[in-house]
């Protein structure tokens, strides 16, 4: 199978690593206005593939893309000084307006995997500019969260973070839902199983876990500037879903009919992944409290997109 990757900056390019690593797919394609850099970010990368995998790596134009099942679209333009999050989201639309032109030029029947921040708005954004059907345009959206959730809670229990069952929800950022109340390890609910474990999860605990998935970006950025192995990784983990059609519960983002009463808004919930993209989308039991932070992420997504000009 063939992955075309927009933009070889840092996220691109781990998300090629990743795929080169794990050898999921056949050949991976990177494409960047910086012809340069995609092209040294491609020999770098296929430097590493000898000891991995053999999956191809080479850099190209929109046209290197044609019978790409899967486009990542990783391209966008930084923060500039002043600059308001409005306005750039305005000129990261313009770049997305080029973009998925080149992509629907040359793969038009390519799921897309939408990177580029803000993640829920530019799904949203890409579904809009391209008229594809929501479940083929896929926004990374908390996958990264829910794996940040699971790895502290597994951390806390003791247990490996593959048998820890929660979930982040809604909007890939500040207002994000912690699904407490529904998580489980094994098949016990997780207060339970952690009363079992002698690991009970105190107010303390719980703060720290809180806050450790919710300021995990801000602490990697004040660190290094930006992330990207995380969501490389990530991403390349949506990829695999798609092209094993694995039919694997993952929480991503997508154009949505309604949730929490808002309509047609791009946020995260546990769905069902595979060769299609996108085949069901599954609502958790929430408490009253977590429905209402789900409604508050929800709107606040959408008041967003609908200001972005269209
Ligand atoms: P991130 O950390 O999100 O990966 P980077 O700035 O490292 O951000 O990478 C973004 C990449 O997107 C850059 O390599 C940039 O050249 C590329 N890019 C920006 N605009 C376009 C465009 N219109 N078409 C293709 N690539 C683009």
């Amino acid at each position: 199978m063939k992955v075309g990757i927009v933009g070889a900056g840092m996220v691109g390019s781990a998300t090629g690593y990743a795929l080169a690593l794990t050898g999921t797919v056949s050949q991976v394609v990177l494409v960047d206005l910086n012809a340069d850099l995609a092209r040294a970010q491609a020999e770098d990368i296929s430097h590493a593939v000898p000891f991995a995998s053999s999956t191809v790596v080479m850099a190209g134009d929109y046209a290197a893309l044609t019978d790409a099942a899967v486009v990542i679209l990783a391209a966008g333009v930084g923060q500039k000084p002043g600059e308001s999050r409005l306005e750039l989201l305005g000129r990261n639309a313009e770049v997305f307006a080029d973009v998925t032109a080149g992509v629907l030029k040359h793969a038009p029947d390519a799921i897309l995997l939408v990177a580029s921040n803000p993640v829920d708005i530019m799904t949203q954004i890409t579904t809009r500019l391209t008229g594809r059907p929501p479940a083929r345009v896929i926004g990374s959206g908390t996958i990264l969260d829910t794996a940040r959730f699971r790895s502290l809670l597994g951390r806390h229990l003791g247990i490996s973070p593959h048998s820890v069952h929660a979930y982040v929800l809604g909007e890939h950022g500040d207002s994000e839902v912690l699904a407490w109340s529904n998580a489980r390890a094994g098949s016990v609910p997780l207060s339970s199983f952690a009363a079992q474990l002698g690991a009970p999860i105190t107010r303390n605990v719980r703060a720290g876990i809180d806050e450790g998935v919710r300021q995990a970006a801000y602490r990697i950025i004040n660190g290094k500037g930006a992330t990207w192995y995380g969501i490389g990784a990530g991403l390349a983990r949506i990829v695999r879903a798609i092209a094993r059609d694995e039919q694997v519960v993952l929480s991503v983002s997508i154009v949505t009919d309604e949730v929490a009463g808002v309509h047609d808004v791009a946020l995260s919930l546990p769905r069902v992944v595979g060769a299609a993209g996108v085949t069901a989308d599954l609502m958790p039991d929430l408490n009253d409290a977590e429905a209402a932070e789900l409604e508050a992420s929800a709107q606040l997504l959408k008041d967003s997109a609908d200001a972005v000009p269209h």
